[in-house]
């Protein structure tokens, strides 16, 4: 075993202050530095020589100078002061959080002469006390809220406070249920008419990897970075924008994958955000990815369940219409009014309707239920087209099939493809007076199959030439009245669809429409 060598205490003693990882500092009564070690100048920035016999109250922030007073009463009274957390500042102005602990040094003759003080930079422990107490808030907070707005708000305010920015903002991509796509945003540190003249951000070089999500842009002066100020018209900040040198950008992406935002932080001066804020703000964005597609589900069940109460009272209506008008008939056939022959001509067309209504109604549920199973085969199209328009009554109308030079196959499934033909050919005939054109024409392009449905009938104005395709979107005016239930072209897009293709309308109202439908011949379609 080694012997222990024995060093003079004093030696020893000044060998553990000056290697100490605390400030160990002593002072007199009158407040004046006595000795001031290492890890004290490292903390304070200031030398051994700059500070012996200076007042300690060069360390203590203005109003924290009546600390030094009742520190001063305590330890003449020969009191020890432990663990006291307060402010310092440092040579360079900078404010500290630190731990104190403060003992009195008697003399020889016992009387006190001073106090040693041993201070410990709690800055980072503190600040991380804060950070984690801002985030359990927010991430209770958020999960709590099914809003989306009160959640961007949140993230906002949160994610600003944690990465010290000036300000923060969140642009988010909204989905409404019917599909429309809008951008909501959040602000913190700064008031919303300091964005809002200047419309949302573009997918530019700067912000595209935001916004395609490939990663967090950070920066410690944007204003230097070779994608900063390239782009029309503003080059740069436009003017009147919110200062900003340190930039920070982080996309938030839900779990499906899908960008669904961006969180973007600013500050007038350089080299503001670090690493770790990037990384606190990536965590966060996942989270508030995870709350905002909660909100979403909510509204879109929300949406659902109102959708399902409003069809189940169209539905009843719908189907209760007809089924009145047969049972009139049926009373006024027993009691002798009308005679079987014409009791029959006009149940059937009542029947018929029904027969129709329930058949639109079980596509309908197999759509929602994601059953839309395909059995795709390969066919003619000109025999498609030839088959599906006779199906269709267009005796009363000038009917012309005008077929491309080439007939091609194509991989669809037979039955629905036809019922899309057939909707848009029988939506034809109905809004579109007798003797009046229905023209069908179709052509391949390309890798695709294009056929034009066209009537010179009453037409559909601009503004509703796409919610005709949502369910029961019926125009409601004086000349389609009675004339259908507003699912058939819900259901050809959703076919067409299926089958990777798209159908859209074009129209004038008085003059008549155009209905295309395109999709490619040969994909493989699954069922
Ligand atoms: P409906 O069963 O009511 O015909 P659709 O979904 O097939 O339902 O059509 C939706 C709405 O689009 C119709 O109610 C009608 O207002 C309009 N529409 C569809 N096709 C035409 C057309 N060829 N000409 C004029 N309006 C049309």
């Amino acid at each position: 075993m080694a012997t222990p060598v024995n060093y003079p205490h004093e030696q020893m003693m000044a060998a553990i202050i000056d290697s100490s990882e605390d400030a160990i500092i002593s002072k007199n009564l009158d407040s004046r530095i006595t000795s001031w070690n290492r890890a004290a100048e490292r903390m304070f920035g200031y030398t051994e020589q700059e500070m012996i016999g200076r007042q300690i109250h060069i360390l203590i922030p203005d109003d924290r100078k009546s600390e030094e007073e009742r520190i001063i009463e305590q330890l003449k009274r020969g009191e020890r002061v432990e663990h006291f957390e307060t402010v310092r500042v440092t040579k360079d102005g900078k404010q500290l959080q630190i731990s104190l602990t403060i003992s009195p040094i008697r003399g020889a003759d016992g009387k006190i002469i001073g106090a040693s003080k041993i201070a410990r930079d709690i800055t980072q422990q503190k600040l991380n006390e804060e950070r984690l107490a801002i985030i359990n808030d927010l991430a209770q907070s958020i999960n709590r809220k099914l809003d989306t707005e009160a959640i961007l708000q949140l993230v906002t305010d949160g994610t600003t406070r944690l990465s010290g920015a000036a300000f923060g903002a969140f642009f988010y991509n909204k989905v409404d249920v019917n599909g429309q796509a809008f951008m909501l945003y959040a602000l913190s540190g700064a008031p919303r008419e300091a964005f809002d003249r200047f419309g949302m951000p573009r997918n530019t070089t700067l912000f595209s990897p935001t916004f395609d999500g490939t990663g967090a842009v950070r920066s410690d002066d944007i204003t230097k970075d070779p994608r900063y100020g390239h782009n029309y018209p503003h080059k740069g900040m436009p003017a009147g924008h919110l200062p900003v040198i340190s930039y920070l950008a982080v996309p938030v992406i839900s779990q499906d994958n899908h960008v669904i935002g961006g969180l973007f932080f600013g500050h007038p001066k350089t080299a503001c955000f670090t690493e770790e804020h990037e990384k606190l703000v990536v965590a966060i964005a996942a989270q508030a990815a995870i709350a905002l597609d909660n909100a979403r589900l909510l509204q879109e069940v929300q949406f659902l369940n109102r959708k399902k109460d409003q069809f189940i009272g169209f539905a009843s209506h719908e189907l209760r219409t007809p089924l009145t008008t047969v049972k009139g008939y049926l009373q006024l056939l027993s009691a002798g009014i009308i005679s079987v022959d014409d009791a029959l001509k006009r149940v059937t067309p009542q029947v018929d309707r029904l027969e129709a209504i329930i058949a639109d109604l079980l596509d309908i549920s197999r759509i929602q239920a994601g059953k839309l199973a395909l059995a795709p085969e390969k066919i003619s199209l000109q025999n498609l087209i030839k088959e599906s328009a006779e199906l269709v009554d267009l005796s009363s109308h000038n009917f012309q099939l005008e077929n491309a030079k080439h007939d091609t196959l194509v991989y669809v499934d037979r039955q629905k493809f036809s019922q899309v033909l057939v909707n848009l050919l029988s939506n034809a005939a109905k809004y579109t007076p007798a003797g009046k054109l229905i023209k069908v024409s179709w052509s391949i392009v390309g890798e695709n199959a294009h056929i034009v449905v066209e009537d010179e009938g009453i037409g559909i104005e601009q503004k509703y030439l796409e919610d005709i395709f949502s369910q029961f979107y019926r125009v409601s005016s004086s000349e389609n009245q009675g004339k259908g239930i507003g699912l058939g072209l819900f259901i050809a897009k959703e076919i067409v669809e299926a089958h990777f293709g798209q159908i859209w309308a074009e129209s004038e109202p008085g003059k008549g429409s155009l209905f295309h439908v395109t999709f490619p011949v040969n994909r493989m379609v699954t069922g």
